[in-house]
């Protein structure tokens, strides 16, 4: 089970643990708390950083040790950008192939978020309707009524014509 890692909400706090990996700076506003210091540093310690400022988070995977790129939700950008290149560059896949495609080399993007954008594409959406059409088989029948022959047989209850009778009648059982 990997260990949960909080995605940095704000792009202050992305910047925090990115100077933090890169020369120990510990930012003003947790130096004088010791716990608040001390949960700063074990986070930072989930993710490492490159020389662009990039944030991943390592996971070993087979004895291979890999990185997933921090994805935060304010990036709206980058996520779009993800989205595109996972599922419109790569022939509108559903969202399963999609989203296992980008959680292999991101973290930050959930499987709700792919489905809901994959469930949006326009492209996607022309050719379910398309396959739809082509998927549906009519039923072709070689016999005249054969698929819609059955025989009922039920009581049908009605009312004399005679309404100063006033008596219903129940006919007898038949075919119809
Ligand atoms: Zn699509």
């Amino acid at each position: 089970m990997p260990a949960i890692v909080k995605i940095p909400q704000t792009p202050s706090e992305y910047e925090d643990i990115v100077s933090y990996l890169k020369s120990n700076t510990i930012p003003t506003h947790v130096q004088n708390n010791r716990i608040t210091k001390s949960n700063f540093v074990r986070r930072c310690k989930k993710f490492v950083v490159d020389e662009r400022n990039i944030l991943y988070v390592p996971t070993v995977c087979d004895n291979t040790e890999k990185r997933r790129r921090v994805v935060p939700k304010y990036d709206e950008e980058l996520r779009k950008l993800i989205l595109e290149r996972f599922h419109n560059q790569a022939n509108h896949r559903n969202y399963h192939k999609t989203y296992s495609a980008i959680s292999e080399n991101h973290i930050g993007i959930t499987q709700e978020e792919v489905q809901e954008y994959v469930n949006k594409c326009t492209a996607c959406a022309i050719n379910t309707s398309i396959k739809e059409k082509t998927d549906m088989v009519s039923i072709v029948s070689r016999a005249p009524w054969k698929h819609n022959m059955h025989l009922y047989v039920f009581e049908i209850p009605y009312c004399s014509a005679d309404a100063s009778n006033n008596r219903c009648y129940t006919l007898p059982k038949r075919c119809i």
